[in-house]
């Protein structure tokens, strides 16, 4: 392999000052995180407003790259060849050797485009690239030039060293986590919260979640898909800590209290409150759900209007405007799809009526939680309490 340093671009324009270095240092960290497990050794480095990942020694080429491309705040990842400054012949002798491996058939065309950010060099960015072009054209008369739209864009900077690459492999563009807050996910077994993490984790935001499971109508396995959905949501957001909710005894109580056709809306709006709770514990600035409007009854204006209500934090609700087929693209994308329909049962699906509302008014919804004022406060409290925290790494 003759790749051993990468060039990181990364984007937002708008960042600059005091941000920029949050962005770069948060960037280097989830760069880090993402190729601990990767097979070598990685040095990432900061330099004159650049990140560079150097491996030292034998490595995984294909697993760094997935690993350094799945990192948000990334553009695009450029492997490239260093070379120490021996003046220009020995720089032209090196572009050779590097497009003699990295492109066998030269039948293309290509533009040199050089930058000389050390002035000290004795040519300009213009000589250089017309000399090289010419040494090229010399070398492999089956290459052609083309300044517009060449099929390699030989990037040559003369930097403290000098970096020689023309491969860009993109990356999935975002902030980088950690420089938004954290929010609180609440992540169920199902195609669209997994995405809905990812969206907003892509944002910058740390990632905690929130699953709610009801033993024994929901199985030991759903619970198991659930911590597998956020392991996959890991990969990309940093370890995630999930709590687990036995919401079995609220779900129970609410079933025999108030009428079947509201069990849904009035079980998510108490999910919304213990969400709420822990968040606020956790320090998140904000809740996140896989909610797209009009999706199910529980997804109307109206029904989203009644859970919302019990909110006093902002909601963030990133598939509000997607398609089924849209959010299905995502999640296959980011590999949750085929763990999300695996076919275990949801606490939402169990208890759910022939024809729940689909247009719930909240006056009526408020006076039929008044039939859970004896033990409601009790058993979000034990609720509460029983809780389990575990922390998901991918
Ligand atoms: P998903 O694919 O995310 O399960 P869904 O279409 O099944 O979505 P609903 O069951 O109506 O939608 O749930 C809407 C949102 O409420 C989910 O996207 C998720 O954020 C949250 N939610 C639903 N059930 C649970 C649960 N058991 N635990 C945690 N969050 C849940
Ligand atoms: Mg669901």
């Amino acid at each position: 392999m003759i790749f051993h340093s990468f060039l990181i671009k990364y984007g937002e324009i708008g960042i600059k000052g005091k941000n920029r270095y949050l962005f770069e240092d948060a960037l280097v960290s989830q760069l880090t995180f993402s190729l601990k497990p990767v097979e070598g050794e990685f040095e990432i480095t900061k330099e004159q407003g650049r990140i560079y990942v150097n491996a030292k020694g034998e490595y995984d080429y294909d697993e760094a790259m997935e690993a350094m491309t799945r990192v948000f705040g990334v553009v695009g990842v450029c492997p490239m060849v260093q070379v120490e400054d021996q003046g220009f012949e020995q720089l032209s002798k090196d572009v050779l050797a590097y497009l003699e491996q990295v492109y066998p058939d030269k039948n293309k065309t290509f533009k040199v485009n050089s930058r000389r950010a050390r002035k000290n060099f004795p040519l300009d960015s213009q000589e250089i690239n017309m000399e090289l072009g010419g040494i090229i054209l010399d070398a492999y008369p089956e290459m052609k030039v083309d300044v517009h739209q060449p099929d390699i864009m030989l990037n040559i900077e003369i930097r403290n060293m000098i970096n020689i690459y023309s491969i860009i492999l993109p990356g999935p563009g975002g902030m980088p986590v950690g420089t938004n807050g954290k929010a609180m996910l609440l992540l169920s077994g199902g195609i669209d919260s997994p995405v809905a993490g990812y969206m907003i984790a892509k944002r910058g935001v740390q990632i905690d979640a929130v699953y709610f499971h009801a033993p024994p109508y929901t199985s030991e396995r759903a619970k198991q898909k659930v911590i597998d959905l956020a392991k996959i949501v890991a990969r990309y957001s940093g370890p995630i800590h999930l709590k687990i909710v036995n919401f079995t005894d609220i779900q129970l109580y609410i079933y025999d209290q108030c009428p079947h056709e509201e069990l849904t809306i009035i079980m998510r709006r108490y999910m919304m409150k213990i969400a709420e709770h822990f968040a606020g514990e956790d320090r998140c600035l904000g809740l996140i759900t896989g909610e797209s409007i009009g999706q199910v009854a529980s997804q109307t204006m109206q029904s989203l209007a009644a859970t919302n209500e019990v909110c006093t934090m902002p909601v963030y609700r990133p598939l509000i405007g997607f398609d089924k087929n849209e959010i299905i693209a995502v999640s296959e994308k980011i590999g949750t799809y085929e763990t999300s329909i695996q076919p275990f049962e949801d606490c939402c699906t169990i208890f759910v009526a022939k024809h729940p509302v689909t247009k719930p008014n909240l006056n009526i919804i408020k006076k039929s939680e008044t039939k859970l004022q004896e033990k409601i406060d009790e058993l979000m409290k034990t609720a509460i309490e029983t809780t389990e925290t575990i922390v998901v790494e991918a």
